[in-house]
């Protein structure tokens, strides 16, 4: 009996593992995705700012041909100075221009102004970029460590269920059944270790006088209150 505890106490530990790497690999898909999140998230700061700064760029070209208007606007009138012959004539001329000039002016104090707004933002897309290429690297990296857990996971997957095979040949039927059948009904685990008098299963305390009998490891005992089957691995200091 000694021995087949043992063994099915390998299988339940080989078992959790199972579920474990399981478990990872069903997590795997979800961690790329978020990866990929991120990734489109990066891109699309930079393509706002992207479009914010061709935004303004046309501003700035729109700007500068009403710029052209009114200085064509002021070419004009002053042509017109030939024209005037009496001094009132004159006089509404200059205020004309004048007014013009003040609108000319008023365009190239927006001008100036797109264009430091434009310089701020050109500064501030290199930097995201910089920062981007340093972030992507990072993600890819990321990436990179998911892909070779996932080559590890297999591997790992593979090399336990070779044992877990040899194992439940050698586990006899009778035992391997009622293991699985707990294993079915106790979110799976059917073999459990005792410590301090406490199945580490289900935490309620086992009578002392079972405690020592399930120490030998000598007889096939069950929890009185969750019914696994009690194993004693040793009291946890060697
Ligand atoms: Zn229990």
């Amino acid at each position: 009996m000694r021995e087949q505890l043992g063994l099915l106490w390998e299988l339940q530990k080989i078992d959790l593992d199972l579920k474990n790497i399981k478990e990872e690999r069903e997590q795997f898909p979800k961690e790329m995705k978020k990866l990929d999140e991120k990734q489109n998230m990066e891109n699309e700061k930079i393509q706002k700012e992207k479009e914010k700064l061709e935004l303004l760029e046309k501003e700035r070209r729109q700007r500068e041909r009403n710029l052209n208007l009114e200085h064509d606007k002021i070419k004009r009138a002053e042509g017109r100075m030939f024209e005037v012959k009496t001094n009132k004539e004159y006089q509404a001329l200059l205020s004309e221009i004048d007014a013009i000039k003040e609108v000319a002016s008023r365009e190239e104090e927006e001008i100036l102004q797109v264009m430091d707004e434009i310089d701020e933002l050109k500064k501030d897309l290199a930097k995201r970029e910089k920062e981007m290429v340093a972030d992507l690297e990072k993600i890819e990296a990321e990436r990179k460590k998911i892909q070779e857990r996932m080559v590890q996971g297999d591997a790992d997957w593979k090399r336990k269920m070779q044992r877990r095979e040899i194992l439940t040949k050698q586990i006899e039927s009778k035992l391997f059944k009622l293991y699985n059948t707990l294993k079915e009904k106790r979110q799976g685990i059917g073999v459990v270790s005792v410590r301090n008098e406490t199945c580490q299963g289900c935490f309620v305390n086992v009578p002392p006088q079972m405690f020592i009998e399930v120490q030998r490891n000598n007889a096939l005992i069950r929890c009185p209150n969750c019914n696994r089957i009690l194993y004693w691995e040793g009291d946890g200091k060697n």
